[in-house]
């Protein structure tokens, strides 16, 4: 049976991007070698490195000034990166979820931070608005999408100060106004590749700025400098990014995956607010994101529950059962979800409801 993955992260990949790798891992470029035995210093593996960092640059057209690098540790590992790198008196976060709230906690190690604004009361669902920035802050930090609850920027936002932003879980899923930003980052195992990777783009100068010492492994400049190869860097998975960005330029760039985002959001929350057994957890329609989309059954079929999530599984559904903090399901349509997919999973709510 066709399985429909719809994993919020590790998450679907394109099969072409899959293959490659896999290719590659048994003989990396007819060396005879596996992808996974070269050195990282190997001459084939460097331009491995230097094609997805410019991939990266000409498909969100990042201006002059920026670097791109391919670190360890995770977004959580940015979280104390960014204070410790951008963070000299005063930060602004904005607490929209709990990876938000991670990154504040890392933030206050560092300096006085300023919480501009929380949807902590509705457990997140909305994203807030009309909130004040205060300009002596060195930075704004944003999460663009909140891949738990399903809440959603769908544009940069205008503030009079500098961004930051986690981009994990809808990196390279839109365009996106680099120049506003002194940094933005995210885990590579959302939306651009396997586990075990982390990009980051930096505003080259608006590094050091900060008075104190920072160790040698987590100052940017140190990877700047080294072209993301001070220490081993994750080959695998930074060659399965590499073919994943070569897919999203075949594939018309991130205009294109917009458009294909939105289209698969319209059929999915179409259903959701159609369907008499559910409804979406996040009711601002523009605050809903188009990769994350949650829902749970409505109060009166709430011990439906475990009989969805059973006769979704049957029908090849994957990975949508809804995180903890939120329950019912969540369907994650990351680039590589096809249309395809998302339909399957809508007969399947039609087929239930149908039932009941
Ligand atoms: C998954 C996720 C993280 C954590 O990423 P790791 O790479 O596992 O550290 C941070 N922020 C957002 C928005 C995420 O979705």
């Amino acid at each position: 049976m066709k399985k429909y993955n719809f994993n919020a992260g590790p998450c679907i990949l394109p099969r072409e991007v899959i293959e490659n790798t896999a290719k590659q891992i048994l003989d990396f470029n007819g060396s005879g070698l596996s992808l996974a035995e070269i050195s990282h210093r190997a001459k084939d593996f460097q331009p491995v490195v230097d094609e997805a960092v410019a991939l990266i640059k000409e498909l969100l057209n990042v201006p002059e000034g920026y670097s791109v690098l391919f670190l360890g540790g995770g977004a959580s590992l940015e979280f104390c990166m960014i204070p410790y790198n951008f963070l000299n008196k005063k930060a602004a976060y904005l607490r929209t979820g709990v990876w938000a709230t991670k990154a504040i906690k890392e933030a206050k190690l560092f300096g006085e931070v300023v919480e501009v604004a929380s949807s902590a009361d509705k457990n997140f669902t909305y994203f807030p608005k009309n909130f004040e920035v205060p300009t002596d802050v060195d930075y704004l930090h944003v999460t663009s999408n909140n891949t738990i609850y399903g809440t959603e920027l769908h544009k940069d936002l205008d503030v009079p100060v500098r961004m930051i932003c986690d981009m994990s879980s809808d990196f390279m899923s839109r365009p996106v106004d680099v120049s506003k930003y002194d940094c933005i980052y995210g885990g590579a195992q959302k939306n651009l590749s396997m586990a075990g990777v982390t990009f980051v783009i930096i505003k080259d100068d608006a590094l050091g700025k900060v008075s104190r010492d920072i160790p040698t492994m987590l100052d940017y400049r140190t990877h700047i400098k080294k072209g993301s190869m001070f220490n081993t860097p994750p080959v695998v998975p930074i060659y399965t990014a590499l073919e994943n960005l070569r897919w999203v330029k075949t594939h018309g760039g991130v205009e294109a995956m917009a458009k294909l985002a939105k289209q698969r959001a319209d059929l999915l929350y179409g259903e959701i607010d159609r369907n008499k057994l559910f409804r979406g957890t996040v009711q601002v329609e523009e605050d809903r994101s188009y990769m994350n989309i949650c829902f749970v059954l409505n109060d009166e079929y709430a011990e439906l529950q475990q009989e969805f999530l059973d006769f979704a599984t049957s029908k090849g559904m994957v990975g949508i059962k809804g995180h903890r903090d939120v329950g019912g399901f969540r369907a994650s349509c990351y680039n590589a979800q096809t249309v395809e997919g998302v339909q399957a999973l809508v007969d399947c709510m039609k087929e239930f409801e149908a039932k009941h």
